[in-house]
C-alpha cells in the first residue's frame, strides 16, 4: 500500500490540511477510486473505509488485487473540523454556505478539446482521454482551500474505471444515485449492498462528484456518436450508507464485504464471484421522486419506516401542533420506496421531511 499526502491550499497562515490517498495493488487494466465522507459528518462511510483498508491490506499481501484501488478514507478534512455549538456541520462550508458536493469542475467542458484528437483505436483513445482530463484539472488554479479540495479529489478519480463516492443520508436505508448509462455496471453493487433504492439520472443537483464523472463520459459518447472509438469509460455512483447515526461494526463490515464482492465481480480482485442477491426494488428516475413537506409547524411523528414500499395514500408522518389539537397526516402521493427522511422531530412550516421514489427507470 502506498500512502500519498496531498496538501491543500492553506486558508490562513499557520494552517495546512491535506488529503490522504491510500493506493493498493498496482496499475493494470482497471483502476478503482473510492472516497468516504465528502460530507464530513457522514461517518458510516468513514467506518466502511476502515473496514475496507483491513480487507485490502490482506488481499494485497496475498497477491489478489489485479488492478489499482485508491481509497480516500477522509475526503473532507476541511469540514471535519466544522463544529458550531456542539453540532457537526459537514455538508456546507461555513464561510460560504457552499455544499462540498456541488459544482465540481465540469469535466464535460473538456469534450470539445478531446473529440478531434480521437482515433479509431479504443485503447489509445483511453490513454489520451485520461491524460487530457488530468491536464485539464491541472490547468485549473485553485483560489481557495475549498477549490483545492474539489480539484484534488477529482484528479485522483478522473482516470478510474469505477468511482464510488460513499456518503450517508439523514435517516435512510442504503440507496444509490448513478448515471442512467452506467446503471448496468452499478447494479451488481446495489445487489451486494442490499440497496433498497436506486435513483437514476443524467443530471442531479448541480455538479455532484459522481455526476461530474458520469456526465463527462455521456457527453463524450453523445458528441462522438459511433464515428469514433470511444471507450466504455468510467462508471460512477454516490452510495448512501443508511442514516448518519447508523455507525456500527456490523453495518460497516457488511458494506465493506459488499464492496469487495463487487470489485471481485468486476475482476479487480481475484477470488470466487459471489452469487448476486436479488435487487429489493427496481431502479427509478431521480427526477420522478416525490418530496414531502410539513404543511405547518409542529412535532414530526413518523408513521412509515425508511426503506419500505408505500402505496399511494399510505401515511408517512404526522405533524402535531402542540398549541391546539391540529394533527395533519401527510400521505404518499405515489407508490414507491420511502427512501429517506429528516433526522429532525420538530418541523418549521414548509420544511422538507421525506422522499418517496417515483416512476420506474426501466
Ligand atoms: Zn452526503
Amino acid at each position: 500500500m502506498k500512502k500519498h499526502k496531498i496538501p491543500l491550499v492553506s486558508p490562513a497562515v499557520g494552517t495546512q490540511r491535506e488529503v490522504v490517498a491510500l493506493t493498493f495493488g498496482k496499475p493494470a487494466e482497471k483502476k478503482v477510486y473510492l472516497q468516504s465522507s465528502l460530507h464530513a459528518d457522514e461517518i458510516p462511510a468513514m467506518l466502511v473505509s476502515v473496514m475496507l483498508q483491513k480487507r485490502l491490506h490482506e488481499l494485497e499481501s496475498s497477491g489478489n488485487i489485479r488492478g489499482e484501488i485508491t481509497l480516500v478514507p477522509v475526503a473532507n478534512p476541511i469540514s471535519l473540523n466544522q463544529h458550531l455549538l456542539g453540532q457537526f456541520l459537514g455538508c456546507f462550508e461555513m464561510n460560504t454556505s457552499r455544499n462540498f458536493n456541488r459544482q465540481f469542475y465540469p469535466l464535460r467542458h473538456l469534450v470539445p478539446k478531446i473529440e478531434p484528437l480521437l482515433s479509431n483505436d479504443k485503447a489509445s483513445n483511453m490513454l489520451l482521454i485520461r491524460s487530457v482530463l488530468r491536464e485539464g484539472i491541472d490547468l485549473e488554479v485553485p483560489r481557495t482551500e475549498f477549490d483545492s479540495l474539489q480539484l484534488t479529489l477529482l484528479k485522483l478519480a478522473c482516470d478510474a474505471d469505477i468511482v464510488l463516492d460513499l456518503h450517508c443520508s439523514l435517516e435512510a436505508d442504503v440507496h444509490i444515485y448513478t448515471n442512467i448509462a452506467g446503471w448496468s455496471q452499478i447494479e451488481p453493487l446495489a445487489r451486494y449492498l442490499g440497496s433498497t433504492t436506486q435513483l437514476l439520472g443524467n443530471e442531479f443537483e448541480g455538479g455532484t462528484f459522481d455526476e461530474t464523472i458520469g456526465s463527462f463520459w455521456s457527453e463524450l459518447r453523445n458528441q462522438c456518436g459511433i464515428s469514433k472509438a470511444v471507450p466504455e469509460g468510467a462508471v460512477a455512483a454516490t452510495v448512501e450508507l443508511r442514516g448518519e447515526r447508523d455507525v456500527s461494526y456490523a453495518f460497516a463490515g457488511n458494506d465493506a464485504d459488499a464492496i469487495i464482492n463487487y470489485l471481485t465481480y468486476q475482476g479487480v480482485i481475484e477470488g470466487e464471484v459471489k452469487p448476486l442477491p436479488p435487487l429489493p426494488h427496481s431502479a427509478t428516475l431521480w427526477a420522478s421522486r416525490e418530496e414531502y413537506h410539513a404543511p405547518h409547524s409542529g412535532i414530526v411523528v413518523y408513521l412509515a419506516k425508511v426503506g419500505v414500499l408505500v402505496d399511494e395514500g399510505d401515511p408517512l408522518f404526522d405533524i402535531v401542533d402542540p398549541l391546539d389539537e391540529r394533527v395533519t397526516t401527510v400521505k404518499s402521493r405515489t407508490r414507491g420506496v420511502f427512501y429517506m427522511r429528516r433526522a429532525i422531530r420538530f418541523a418549521t412550516a414548509g420544511a422538507e421531511i421525506g422522499r418517496v421514489t417515483g416512476r420506474a427507470a426501466v
